[in-house]
This record gives structure tokens, C-alpha cells and sequence, in this order.
């Protein structure tokens, strides 16, 4: 017997219905500006809102003002700078200001801040801890992450390196620039130093900060060092600001010419960005990820899980789809990292296995991400369901990492304010702070370095 399927619901297809046309004319200081200015690198650079007052020119009249003054207090806070592009501006729904997933990525309000969770720490990865040298990070035996810049084209509330990204002004920005050709060398030199190191990953900061012929100078000196069999190159570019794939060719030549190079020597060269949730997918991006596709550059995806933005299995799904309907692969899916004033963008670790059970099943499995925990101390990235234990009332969870520091333990702490109000109050005295982590630890059968 045949089993025929009933036809599929619409709303299944919604990943594919993408923003097309001048939405951003929608925002008022961009009503007279036409595509050929939109899709302007140079343009959505120079135009990118950095002060709340440049944020009420661009939107002022569609947002309430009380809007506008909480967002003024959620800038003076911020431990990030703001910067926030044309185009993220106009992805935005200003309608609904507070709940749009974008701009709580991008754009502090005082009124939702909570107090920092009393374990975090600044650089909670300790990639400083793992660096032989400047800009280099060597934590696991044979990749290497690489961070030859400090700036980006946004900078994102919840980023894992404010210690590092983002200097206040446009002058810091170029000199710290003009400097980093120099130092790139030692790292070069270390890489060729360990024959172990096979994988290179360069972030920073951000690649598509990179001049082209730093990309040339970047790409071909790895490519250069016998060992090196991969390279990406990772990039929040393509969401927050993709017709720079459409109009910067020389950005897109060099990128290519690293990957074609790589290609003609067996060596794999990738793109990696960082999309977080539906709405940052455009008309305007698939075009951009068509022209990648067509010169055969690999993009794969790298989100971090973040509350009110993709924390429910309809955004999750959507997204997973939404990426994969473009040709870019879900790779991972991050737990937040503890970093200062982003405790309202945390969630708890059980919201990222629940997800990831909805998640599984909706498409390819290699397009289905994993679902990851970095964890804090420096243990590395970790299945989050491979916890040894899971104390899900007081929200400690106790990871291990024999391949990259054996013999320790490594905790994650879900947000404060998910916890029950009894959980909440043992967390207000320091004395049990310490009790529920050490009896967590134990129960799971570890030890933590830090609380010996
Ligand atoms: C994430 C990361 C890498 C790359 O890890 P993959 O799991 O291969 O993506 C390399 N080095 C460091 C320090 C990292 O944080
Ligand atoms: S683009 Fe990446 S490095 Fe830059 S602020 Fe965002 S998360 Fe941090």
C-alpha cells in the first residue's frame, strides 16, 4: 500500500521567504537611499550608527522615546563599543524594538540588564592563558587560533573577546591596524615551529576588517608552511553587512585567490561567519552567498545560543533552515560564553538540549549544528549533553576534557534569574556559592583547578 502524504503546510516553507525589495527605505534616514548606495561597502561602513544620537537621527521617529533614552543609559554601561551597520539597522523591526532579536544583539537598553553572574570572569576562555604568542591561541594539539585584528565591521553585545575587541575610537582602530603585519610574523613563525599544528582558524576581531592584500599576505604565508592542511577564515561580515561579497571585489578576489590557491595544493580553505537568527537572511545575502557558492568558497555557520533571539525551536529550526537553504552549513551552536553585563542574553544549558532535540530530524544531518559548550577555564568546546553532571536546580553543569586538559573539571552556570527564587537566594550568599559548586564537582567526580 501507498502512503500518501497529505500536502505539505506552507508554514513549513517559511525559510525560504526571504526579505527581498528597498526594505530598508522603511527606516527614515535611509527613505531616499537607493540600492546602488545600499549595496555600497564603503557606504554601510561609513554610515554605521556608533552614539545614541546617531541612533535617534536614524530611527528616532518610529521608536517611542523612552525607547531611545533606555537605549542612551544601555550605551553609557555597555563593556562593548556599539557599532551597528545600515543594513542591521534596516533588518530590525522598530515597531517592536525590545523584542527584535537584532537589536538585542547589537544594541544595549539599560532597562533589561541583569547583575553579572558572581562566577564570570572577563576573558572566560583563558585564551590568553593558551597564547604562546600575541594574537595566538593553541589550546588544542594540532589547531590554532589566530587573531591578527581587533575590530569588526558590528560589535556584538555578547562577544567572547571583549577583553580584546573593539578600541573606542576610529584613530585607536588604525593604529593598532598599522602595527599588526609585524607581530603577525611571530605567529607565522610559531605555526611553522610545531609541525602538530595542521588546522588554522583567523578570527580576531573580524576578517572582513582585513584589506585585501592582508588576506593575500595572511593566506599565502600559511598556505606556505608544509603542515598546514586547513585554514578558515571566519567572518560575522556576511550577516550583518553581505553586499560587501557584492561590491568588494577585491575583498572577494583575494579571499578566492586563497581558496583557489589552498585548492591547487590539497588544502582546505574555508569561510566560517556567524549568523544568529532568521531575520538577518535577506534577498540581498543570498545573492551574496550565490556568488560565494559559484566560486566554490565553502561557508559554514557559527551561532551563539542567546536569549530572545534564537533560544526557541521555531527560530532555532527556521534558522538551521534558513542557512542551509543558502548553501551555508550549520556547524555549531554555542552556549553563551560567562562574559560581563550580557547575563539577559545567557540561557541555561537544558534550553540548548531541548533545542537541539526539535533541531535534529528537520533536515540534512550534516546541516544539522552541534550544540556546544565552550567550556569556561579554558576546557574547550564540549557536546553540552556530555555533561558528568547536571545540577539543574541550583544550574551548574560539570564538564571534562581528557583531550585537551585531563584530569580537570570545567563548570558552566545558567543565568541567575531562570533559577527557582530558593536556588536564587543560595546564590546571594558567597559561603554556598562555594558548597554548590563543590559538591556539584564531586558528585560528578572531578576537580575544579581553581576551587582547590
Ligand atoms: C574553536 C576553537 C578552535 C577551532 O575548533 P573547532 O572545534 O575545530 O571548530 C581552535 N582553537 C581555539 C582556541 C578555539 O576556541
Ligand atoms: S563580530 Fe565576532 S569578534 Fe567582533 S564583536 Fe562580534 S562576536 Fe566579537
Amino acid at each position: 500500500m501507498h502512503h500518501v502524504k497529505p500536502p505539505v503546510d506552507p508554514a513549513l516553507l517559511e525559510h525560504r521567504n526571504l526579505r527581498g525589495g528597498e526594505f530598508w527605505r522603511a527606516v527614515p534616514a535611509y527613505a531616499e537611499i537607493d540600492e546602488e548606495t545600499f549595496l555600497d561597502h564603503i557606504w554601510q561602513g561609513r554610515n554605521s550608527v556608533k552614539t545614541p544620537e546617531e541612533l535617534f537621527e536614524t530611527i528616532g521617529s518610529t521608536v517611542d522615546p523612552t525607547f531611545i533614552e533606555d537605549a542612551k543609559e544601555g550605551f553609557r554601561r555597555a563593556p562593548m563599543a556599539v557599532r551597528v551597520s545600515p543594513y542591521a539597522i534596516a533588518t530590525i523591526d522598530w515597531t517592536q524594538p525590545y523584542e527584535d532579536p537584532i537589536r538585542r544583539q547589537f544594541i544595549p537598553v539599560a532597562s533589561k540588564l541583569l547583575p553579572d553572574h558572581p562566577r564570570l570572569t572577563l576573558d572566560s576562555l583563558h585564551e590568553q592563558d593558551d597564547s604562546p604568542v600575541q594574537g595566538l591561541t593553541h589550546r588544542y594539539l594540532d589547531k590554532v587560533l589566530f587573531l591578527p585584528l581587533q575590530t569588526c565591521p558590528v560589535y556584538c553585545r555578547f562577544c567572547t573577546r571583549s577583553y580584546a575587541i573593539g578600541p573606542d575610537t576610529e584613530s585607536v582602530d588604525k593604529a593598532a591596524l598599522a602595527k599588526t603585519p609585524e607581530l603577525w610574523k611571530h605567529a607565522f613563525a610559531y605555526i611553522a615551529s610545531r609541525p602538530e599544528i595542521e588546522d588554522v582558524v583567523i578570527s580576531g576581531g573580524d576578517v572582513y576588517q582585513l584589506a585585501p592584500k592582508n588576506i593575500t599576505l595572511i593566506g599565502e604565508s600559511l598556505l606556505a608552511i608544509p603542515h598546514v592542511r586547513r585554514m578558515r577564515f571566519a567572518t560575522k561580515g556576511p550577516a550583518v553587512m553581505p553586499m560587501k561579497i557584492l561590491t568588494d571585489h577585491a575583498w572577494v578576489d583575494a579571499l578566492t585567490g586563497v581558496v583557489e590557491k589552498g585548492r591547487k595544493r590539497g588544502k582546505d580553505v574555508v569561510l566560517h561567519t556567524h549568523f544568529n537568527t532568521p531575520s538577518e537572511i535577506t534577498e540581498i545575502t543570498r545573492q551574496a552567498m550565490d556568488v560565494l557558492f559559484q566560486r566554490g568558497v565553502v561557508v559554514r555557520n557559527q551561532s551563539v545560543l542567546i536569549r530572545g533571539v534564537n533560544d526557541d525551536p521555531y527560530r532555532m529550526t527556521m534558522l538551521t533552515k534558513r542557512l542551509s537553504w543558502i548553501n551555508v552549513h550549520p556547524y555549531y551552536v554555542y552556549m553563551h560564553d560567562l562574559v560581563k553585563g550580557v547575563e539577559d542574553m545567557r540561557t541555561s544549558i537544558q534550553t540548548s538540549v531541548d533545542l537541539e532535540k526539535h533541531v535534529r530530524g528537520t533536515t540534512a544531518g550534516f546541516n544539522t549544528p552541534l550544540f556546544i559548550c565552550d567550556a569556561p577555564g579554558g576546557g574547550g568546546k564540549r557536546d553540552v549533553h556530555s555533561y558528568d553532571y547536571y545540577d539543574r536546580e541550583n544550574g551548574i553543569a560539570v564538564y571534562s576534557a581528557p583531550s585537551v586538559k585531563p584530569g580537570q573539571s570545567f563548570l558552566y552556570f545558567d543565568p541567575i534569574d531562570t533559577l527557582e527564587p530558593e536556588a536564587q537566594a543560595r546564590w546571594a550568599v558567597p559561603s554556598l556559592q562555594d558548597e554548590m559548586i563543590r559538591e556539584a564537582v564531586a558528585r560528578a567526580g572531578g576537580k575544579v583547578a581553581a576551587l582547590a
